[in-house]
């Protein structure tokens, strides 16, 4: 197979979810426009929202949702030891993601609340990268279709991905948006990496942080601005909270 005249080798992929909605997978099966261009340079031969086949000689692993239990952890060092490459998608898997929102509260009483008195095996989120090494983190809640194409068109040439490490902030001006602030909401975008297209703000939402914290992020100023205008210290923590993204902040 030809790209742009050169030869390409066709690598062979897997698609594995773990602890999430499966919306990552989802926006990769969806893909309706471009599936045929994107499934002619690589070979899927593991994703079980598409196909029956699950062979384990793939080359390339794209790992979905956050670890929560320790035979998620068996499977995906599994993984790892195949994959010549592993990326994590999404938030869950780069971050913890909303799944971290159970982190908050003991686990005895999660469980008890949502399953009664149902045994469940569950424990404590971690990140991919907790795990296992991770080469590539794709970020988003979910990922972006055309973020994800792009990624794989990176590894089939063999050229290292470069993510934004501008905040969301940038994006939003350059598209001229109103900043949601004036509107009397909270927006992370100051603190936020970039690469979404500042999709939320642009439809009148503030930032919930999904892809992850921006390189050297002010979040000092942030906090000052966000108390300055009076946002409570509970309804800050909610959102800085929700995706687990800021845990080192
Ligand atoms: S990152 Fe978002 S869309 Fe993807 S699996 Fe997690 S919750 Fe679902
Ligand atoms: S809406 Fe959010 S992302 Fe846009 S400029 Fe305001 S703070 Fe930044
Ligand atoms: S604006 Fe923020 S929450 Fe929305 S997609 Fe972009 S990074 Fe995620």
């Amino acid at each position: 197979m030809k790209y742009l005249g050169i030869t390409l080798a066709k690598p062979k992929i897997g698609v594995f979810g773990f602890t999430g909605c499966e919306g990552c997978q989802l926006q990769i099966a969806n893909n309706e426009e471009n599936l045929k261009d994107l499934f002619g340079l690589i070979e899927v031969v593991n994703f079980r929202e598409i196909s029956s086949e699950k062979r384990g000689d793939y080359e390339i692993a794209f790992i979905e949702g956050s670890i929560t239990t320790e035979k998620e952890a068996k499977n995906l060092k599994n993984i790892r030891e195949q994959a010549g490459i592993l990326v994590a998608i999404g938030a869950c898997a780069c971050l913890g993601g909303v799944n971290n929102m159970k982190s908050r509260f003991p686990l005895q009483d999660v469980v008890k609340e949502v399953y009664g008195a149902h045994s469940i095996d569950t424990g404590p989120v971690r990140k991919v990268r907790e795990i296992v090494s991770v080469d590539v983190e794709l970020p988003g809640c979910p990922i972006s279709k055309p973020e994800f194409e792009w990624l794989v068109r990176h590894l089939v040439l063999g050229i290292e991905p470069q993510f934004p490490k501008y905040p969301v902030c940038v994006e939003c001006k350059q598209r001229l948006n109103s900043c949601v602030f004036d509107m009397g909401m909270i927006c992370l975008g100051p603190v936020t990496r970039a690469g979404c297209d500042a999709v939320c703000p642009r439809n009148r939402l503030g930032c919930w942080g999904c892809r992850g914290s921006s390189e050297e992020a002010n979040f000092e100023s942030l906090m000052e601005i966000l108390r300055e205008k009076g946002f409570s210290e509970e309804h800050i923590a909610e959102r800085i909270q929700f995706f687990n993204a800021f845990s080192g902040n």
